[in-house]
């Protein structure tokens, strides 16, 4: 036997997951099969209207069709690991995402509405001081299948009666981070051939990355939240760090030009109530300050605890008498209610299973690495 032989390889090809992948994306992926453009359409009617997450039942694909892509393309989703409800109704999945990383997704029924808070990120790189998934650092990516994942799981587990009318991207992670793999996703939540909602019924949240705000306003211009929690740099760059990097100057232009770009849209701003930091009613005036004649509404989220923070929640009282300040300066103001804090479903609170790839060990040391 010659010592330099070739050891053999596994040269089969990884089958495409379908899930998440854009019309785009679709189209392209039936050309490269020599069909029409129009399958990409039919497809997403299967998944994604009618719930068919097997090529077999697909049936006004022809049977040819059917058995090849069952040769090269899969449509999995996620596996779940546990589903928690809460007394007020609020469930919690907890989905398996390999490696053992887990993400979580929650479901908040309402009386008009039904909203679902997605994950974009195994974990958060951008450590906001007093959320718990940023605590436990960052290990990756989510892909467009892990994110759209989660709706059809949900999706699945709660049968056709029930509706998820609101998307937010609200879970773990910044989505606008992930931009590569959400705003795919945030186009098929809205494609009238895919899941057909309104561009004000799927909402992004962002701590602030001011290049990927102004392509969103292009690419894919939904509802937007903005998670400002401090009316001054000075504090802001203690409980948003990315803020170091793009001041609330900076960030307020983006807001303004990506509500410029669609008519009579409003952007949201997320203002975490912590008792004490940001509270005081000198801080709701600056804020308005900063918010006046402007498209923009503010919720009041109030603080959601978690094992090992150091912050509390303002009291009820210096929360309405925030809110009726923001109000008598000509702010659009509303108080988030808790929902799901008894499974740690809240605001913040969720923390799936991280493991943080960004910390480095140097020394006795440990120091994260963050890169954007
Ligand atoms: N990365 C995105 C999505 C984060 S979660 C963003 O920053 O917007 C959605 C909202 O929950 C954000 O406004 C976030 O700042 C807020 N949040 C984080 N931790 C919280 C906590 N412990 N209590 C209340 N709100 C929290």
């Amino acid at each position: 036997m010659p010592t330099n032989a070739l050891t053999a390889v596994d040269v089969t090809p990884a089958k495409i997951n379908l899930i998440g992948l854009g019309q785009d994306a679709l189209a392209e992926f039936f050309d490269g099969l020599g069909e029409k453009g129009f399958r990409a359409q039919q497809i997403m009617g299967w998944l994604y209207q009618r719930g068919v997450l097997n090529f077999r039942d697909m049936t006004d694909i022809s049977l040819r069709l059917r058995r090849r892509l069952e040769l090269i393309a899969t449509l999995t989703l996620p596996k779940v690991i546990r589903v928690e409800e809460s007394a007020d109704g609020t469930r919690k999945w907890l989905l398996d995402i390999g490696a053992g990383q887990a993400v979580e997704t929650v479901f908040i029924p309402e009386a008009n509405r039904n909203t679902l808070c997605i994950s974009s990120q195994a974990g958060c790189a951008l450590d906001c001081a007093f959320c718990a998934t940023g605590q436990q650092g960052f290990n990756r990516n989510l892909s467009a299948a892990e994110i759209l994942g989660q709706v059809l799981v949900v999706k699945r587990a709660l049968g056709p009666e029930v509706v998820l009318s609101n998307i937010v991207f609200m879970g773990m992670g910044e989505p606008l981070a992930n931009y590569r793999h959400v705003v795919p996703v945030a186009k098929l939540l809205i494609n009238d051939h895919a899941f057909g909602l309104s561009r004000r019924r799927v909402t992004i949240s962002t701590a602030g990355l001011v290049p990927q705000l102004y392509r969103l306003a292009k690419d894919c211009n939904v509802a937007l939240a903005v998670s400002l929690h401090a009316p001054s740099d000075t504090l802001r760059d203690v409980l948003v760090p990315i803020n170091r990097r793009h001041p609330i100057g900076e960030l307020l232009q983006a807001c303004w030009q990506y509500a410029a770009s669609r008519a009579s849209r409003q952007i949201t701003f997320e203002y975490v109530m912590l008792r004490d930091v940001n509270d005081s009613l000198r801080d709701a005036r600056r804020l308005a300050g900063l918010l006046r004649k402007r498209p923009a509404k503010v919720n009041l989220i109030p603080f959601n605890s978690f094992p090992g923070t150091r912050y509390q929640c303002s009291t009820p009282e210096s929360i309405e008498n925030f809110c009726h300040e923001l109000r008598s300066a000509g702010i659009v103001a509303t108080i988030r209610r808790k929902r799901g804090d008894d499974i740690a479903a809240a605001c913040g609170q969720l923390a799936g299973q991280v493991t943080d790839r960004t910390r480095v060990r140097l020394g006795a040391k440990t120091f994260r690495s963050v890169r954007l």
